[in-house]
Protein backbone atom coordinates (compact mmCIF):
# COMPACT_ATOMS: atom_id res chain seq x y z
CA UNK A 1 0.00 0.00 0.00
CA UNK A 2 1.66 3.33 -1.13
CA UNK A 3 1.92 6.22 1.75
CA UNK A 4 -1.15 9.36 1.83
CA UNK A 5 0.10 12.91 0.93
CA UNK A 6 -1.02 14.93 3.32
CA UNK A 7 -0.15 18.67 3.73
CA UNK A 8 4.07 19.46 5.25
CA UNK A 9 4.34 19.97 8.45
CA UNK A 10 4.96 23.61 7.93
CA UNK A 11 1.86 24.79 5.74
CA UNK A 12 -0.12 25.60 9.02
CA UNK A 13 0.61 25.69 12.42
CA UNK A 14 -0.96 22.19 14.15
CA UNK A 15 -3.78 22.85 16.68
CA UNK A 16 -2.53 22.48 20.09
CA UNK A 17 -5.98 23.10 21.99
CA UNK A 18 -9.38 21.53 20.90
CA UNK A 19 -11.33 22.22 17.67
CA UNK A 20 -14.13 21.54 15.38
CA UNK A 21 -13.87 19.64 12.40
CA UNK A 22 -16.53 20.60 10.15
CA UNK A 23 -16.66 17.82 6.89
CA UNK A 24 -19.42 16.13 4.64
CA UNK A 25 -21.50 13.69 5.38
CA UNK A 26 -19.76 11.45 2.57
CA UNK A 27 -19.92 8.12 3.93
CA UNK A 28 -17.00 7.25 1.42
CA UNK A 29 -14.18 9.01 3.10
CA UNK A 30 -15.32 8.79 7.27
CA UNK A 31 -11.99 6.35 7.64
CA UNK A 32 -9.87 8.43 5.12
CA UNK A 33 -11.13 11.72 7.14
CA UNK A 34 -10.28 10.39 11.01
CA UNK A 35 -6.54 8.38 9.62
CA UNK A 36 -6.10 12.46 8.76
CA UNK A 37 -7.34 13.55 12.03
CA UNK A 38 -4.85 11.31 13.96
CA UNK A 39 -2.13 12.03 11.80
CA UNK A 40 -2.43 15.58 13.10
CA UNK A 41 -2.62 14.04 16.93
CA UNK A 42 -6.10 15.08 17.16
CA UNK A 43 -7.85 12.23 18.54
CA UNK A 44 -10.60 12.98 21.03
CA UNK A 45 -9.69 16.67 20.42
CA UNK A 46 -12.38 17.36 18.29
CA UNK A 47 -15.49 18.28 17.62
CA UNK A 48 -17.31 16.88 14.46
CA UNK A 49 -20.09 18.90 12.75
CA UNK A 50 -21.10 17.42 9.40
CA UNK A 51 -23.16 18.83 6.76
CA UNK A 52 -23.87 17.73 3.14
CA UNK A 53 -21.17 19.80 0.77
CA UNK A 54 -19.21 20.85 4.30
CA UNK A 55 -18.88 24.62 3.22
CA UNK A 56 -21.25 24.85 0.58
CA UNK A 57 -24.07 26.08 2.57
CA UNK A 58 -23.00 29.33 3.45
CA UNK A 59 -22.38 30.29 -0.27
CA UNK A 60 -26.22 30.39 -0.46
CA UNK A 61 -26.53 33.08 1.52
CA UNK A 62 -23.73 35.41 -0.13
CA UNK A 63 -25.03 37.28 -3.06
CA UNK A 64 -21.72 36.66 -4.98
CA UNK A 65 -22.00 33.10 -4.66
CA UNK A 66 -25.53 32.88 -4.76
CA UNK A 67 -25.61 32.69 -7.96
CA UNK A 68 -23.52 29.12 -8.70
CA UNK A 69 -26.53 27.37 -7.36
CA UNK A 70 -29.71 26.15 -9.12
CA UNK A 71 -32.60 28.30 -8.17
CA UNK A 72 -34.70 25.54 -7.33
CA UNK A 73 -32.61 23.99 -4.87
CA UNK A 74 -32.11 28.25 -3.43
CA UNK A 75 -35.99 28.24 -2.90
CA UNK A 76 -36.13 24.35 -1.76
CA UNK A 77 -33.63 25.20 0.86
CA UNK A 78 -34.24 28.93 1.65
CA UNK A 79 -31.09 29.73 0.69
CA UNK A 80 -29.99 27.26 3.62
CA UNK A 81 -30.21 30.54 6.09
CA UNK A 82 -30.95 27.55 8.63
CA UNK A 83 -27.55 25.48 8.25
CA UNK A 84 -25.66 28.39 8.56
CA UNK A 85 -27.73 29.39 11.59
CA UNK A 86 -27.26 25.46 12.72
CA UNK A 87 -23.88 25.71 12.12
CA UNK A 88 -22.48 29.03 14.05
CA UNK A 89 -24.95 27.82 16.68
CA UNK A 90 -23.23 24.43 17.13
CA UNK A 91 -19.54 26.50 17.17
CA UNK A 92 -20.45 28.64 19.51
CA UNK A 93 -21.88 25.87 22.00
CA UNK A 94 -18.55 24.30 21.51
CA UNK A 95 -16.35 27.40 21.89
CA UNK A 96 -18.15 27.71 25.24
CA UNK A 97 -17.82 23.96 26.15
CA UNK A 98 -14.61 22.84 24.98
CA UNK A 99 -12.81 25.99 24.35
CA UNK A 100 -12.61 25.83 20.27
CA UNK A 101 -9.47 27.45 18.96
CA UNK A 102 -9.28 26.20 15.59
CA UNK A 103 -11.36 24.82 12.61
CA UNK A 104 -10.99 22.38 10.02
CA UNK A 105 -12.99 22.66 7.34
CA UNK A 106 -12.33 19.68 5.12
CA UNK A 107 -13.88 19.53 1.62
CA UNK A 108 -13.46 16.62 -0.78
CA UNK A 109 -13.69 15.06 -4.06
CA UNK A 110 -16.44 14.19 -6.15
CA UNK A 111 -19.00 16.20 -3.55
CA UNK A 112 -22.60 14.54 -4.26
CA UNK A 113 -23.60 17.84 -2.71
CA UNK A 114 -22.09 20.49 -5.03
CA UNK A 115 -23.31 18.40 -7.64
CA UNK A 116 -27.28 18.29 -6.03
CA UNK A 117 -26.85 22.08 -5.37
CA UNK A 118 -24.68 23.86 -8.20
CA UNK A 119 -25.28 24.34 -11.76
CA UNK A 120 -23.94 21.51 -14.16
CA UNK A 121 -20.94 22.86 -15.45
CA UNK A 122 -19.55 24.90 -12.28
CA UNK A 123 -16.77 22.66 -12.89
CA UNK A 124 -15.42 20.07 -15.55
CA UNK A 125 -11.68 19.40 -14.41
CA UNK A 126 -10.17 18.31 -11.16
CA UNK A 127 -8.27 22.25 -10.89
CA UNK A 128 -11.90 23.71 -11.05
CA UNK A 129 -13.53 21.31 -9.39
CA UNK A 130 -10.59 22.39 -6.23
CA UNK A 131 -10.91 26.01 -7.03
CA UNK A 132 -15.02 25.54 -6.30
CA UNK A 133 -14.30 24.01 -3.03
CA UNK A 134 -11.93 26.61 -2.43
CA UNK A 135 -13.42 29.16 -3.51
CA UNK A 136 -16.33 28.39 -0.27
CA UNK A 137 -13.92 27.18 1.89
CA UNK A 138 -12.17 30.35 1.96
CA UNK A 139 -15.37 32.48 2.65
CA UNK A 140 -16.55 30.25 5.36
CA UNK A 141 -12.97 30.73 6.62
CA UNK A 142 -13.31 34.30 6.82
CA UNK A 143 -16.47 34.67 8.31
CA UNK A 144 -15.64 32.12 11.11
CA UNK A 145 -12.29 33.88 11.68
CA UNK A 146 -13.49 37.36 12.10
CA UNK A 147 -16.37 36.26 14.16
CA UNK A 148 -14.97 34.10 16.75
CA UNK A 149 -11.06 35.19 16.15
CA UNK A 150 -10.48 31.00 15.88
CA UNK A 151 -7.62 29.48 13.12
CA UNK A 152 -9.22 28.02 10.48
CA UNK A 153 -7.69 25.41 7.81
CA UNK A 154 -9.01 24.31 4.27
CA UNK A 155 -8.16 20.89 3.37
CA UNK A 156 -9.38 18.98 0.59
CA UNK A 157 -9.52 15.30 0.70
CA UNK A 158 -9.40 13.29 -2.87
CA UNK A 159 -11.49 9.95 -2.71
CA UNK A 160 -7.93 7.99 -2.36
CA UNK A 161 -7.54 10.19 1.33
CA UNK A 162 -4.91 12.13 -0.09
CA UNK A 163 -5.39 15.87 1.93
CA UNK A 164 -4.41 18.90 0.13
CA UNK A 165 -4.25 22.23 2.42
CA UNK A 166 -6.49 24.95 1.00
CA UNK A 167 -6.07 27.85 2.99
CA UNK A 168 -4.59 28.14 6.54
CA UNK A 169 -5.92 31.74 8.61
CA UNK A 170 -4.84 33.67 10.26
CA UNK A 171 -2.13 34.12 7.46
CA UNK A 172 1.47 34.46 8.69
ZN1 LIG B 1 -19.77 15.65 -0.09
Amino acid sequence: MSALHYPAITEYRLPKKNLMVISCIDLRLTDDLLNFLHFDNLANRYDHFALAGASICTGATRDEHKELFKTEVLEHYKNFAHWKQCLHDHLEIAISLHAIKDVYIVEHEDCGAYKAFLKDGVFASWEEELNCHKTFAVALSKELHSAYKLNVHCFMIDIRGNVKLLDTAPHA
